[in-house]
């Protein structure tokens, strides 16, 4: 395990996308989301993804700085195109109409399509919750079916995240923000490259038995080689039994068909579709109710007798920011695999040893 500060990683991580054809203001922006993934916690969407973005670059599955289009725009409802461009830099641009559109209205409804990666969808809720939105996001991954329903064994769902946050004035947001999978794919890819093991059960071979081994998903692979879900045979299992499963089915529904990315076709050019639904919570709550009433309940329920194994009850937002105070501080821990994969990149689209070891020493 190596340890590398923040601002040295996203430094070295936009330097990759530099050379990878992105502007400037792209490489950072893209290396920031990466990077912020790392420290809120969430390995599974930060630095670990570079070479995957970089060869979906070459391949064209991704496109260089992209500007959204909007295929409708009336006051309150959007509809935009990401036009595979990078989903850190197309997804802010969504978010921001919404967030526009939201303090005009009240209430605005944005569908993006053909994105990029988004990483993080908390990422999209922080930022409607910084301008003092409530926001809820239905997320699919066209191009990435992966999760088997309640009841079966075939991949039929991608792992298809769900995001609510909920402002507070002077604390950080209340938010909840999840993979309908029992894990995000990224945490098998994670496990595969020696990091956290999964948990018991989070996948199912063909024949319908449970397992924690990545094989199950990517097929036999090297350690520091590339992850290519389409050679396993496995699925990760969706969350939560039935409430999951069908969680996940209005992910897809929503984010994936409303949108216009698509749900259905499993072999094609990835990309996340969203149905994002901003609220300001400002023009519901005329007895100036909600802010007071959120920070009792948070503290009601927090003031519940611990079980067993517990010190504290948390609420959604809570460990990732306890994380990114750690990680601020400490660094951000890579596996030697991990930070190899990144290193062969980098050398790939022409950075240095001499780059390399600055960034890693
Ligand atoms: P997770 O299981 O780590 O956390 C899920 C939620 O539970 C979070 O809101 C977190 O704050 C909360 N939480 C965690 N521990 C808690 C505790 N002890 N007490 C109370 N609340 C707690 O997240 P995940 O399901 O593994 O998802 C990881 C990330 O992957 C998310 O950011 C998600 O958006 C992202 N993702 C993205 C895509 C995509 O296609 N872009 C697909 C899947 C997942």
């Amino acid at each position: 395990m190596i340890a590398i500060q923040a601002k040295k990683l996203s430094d070295f991580v936009a330097s990759v996308f530099s050379r990878a054809g992105s502007s400037a203001a792209e490489a950072d922006r893209i290396a920031n989301y990466l990077v912020t993934a790392n420290l809120t916690g969430h390995d599974s969407h930060g630095v670990i993804r570079v070479p995957q973005y970089v060869r979906w670059k070459n391949e064209g599955v991704i496109v260089p700085d992209q500007k959204i289009k909007l295929l409708v725009d009336t006051p309150s409802l959007a509809v935009v195109d990401g036009g595979f461009g990078y989903g850190q830099t197309v997804a802010p641009q969504a978010v921001a109409v919404g967030i526009e559109k939201c303090k005009a209205n009240g209430l605005a409804a944005v569908t993006l399509r053909n994105s990029g990666h988004i990483g993080r969808v908390g990422d999209w809720a922080e930022m409607a919750a910084a301008e003092g939105l409530i926001s809820i996001h239905f997320v699919n991954a066209a191009g990435s079916v992966l999760v088997a329903p309640f009841g079966g064994v075939e991949r039929k769902f991608s792992t298809a995240p769900y995001c609510v946050g909920i402002p507070r004035p002077g604390k950080g947001p209340v938010v909840l923000d999840l993979a309908t999978s029992l894990v995000a794919e990224g945490k098998v890819m994670v496990a595969s490259r020696g990091g956290k093991k999964l948990p018991k059960g989070a996948l199912i071979s063909p024949d319908g038995q449970l397992s924690e081994d990545p094989t199950e998903l990517y097929g036999p692979h090297t350690p520091d080689g590339p992850r290519n879900h389409a050679q396993g045979k496995g699925a990760i299992r969706a969350f939560g039994d039935h409430k999951g499963s069908g969680l996940a089915l209005v992910c897809e529904l929503l984010g994936g068909a409303l949108s216009g990315n698509g749900a259905t076709e499993t072999d094609r050019r990835f990309s996340n579709g969203m149905l994002s639904i901003y609220i300001d919570p400002a023009r519901v709550d005329i007895d100036h109710f909600f802010d007071g009433e959120v920070a009792r309940y948070i503290a009601y329920v927090k003031d519940s007798k611990l079980a067993v194994g517990h010190d504290e009850v948390l609420i959604p937002g809570e460990p990732e920011a306890k994380m990114r105070a750690e990680r601020g501080a400490n660094g951000i821990p890579l596996t030697e695999d991990t930070w190899s994969s990144i290193v062969t990149t980098a050398k790939s689209v022409g950075i240095d040893e001499a780059a390399i070891a600055k960034a890693a020493g």
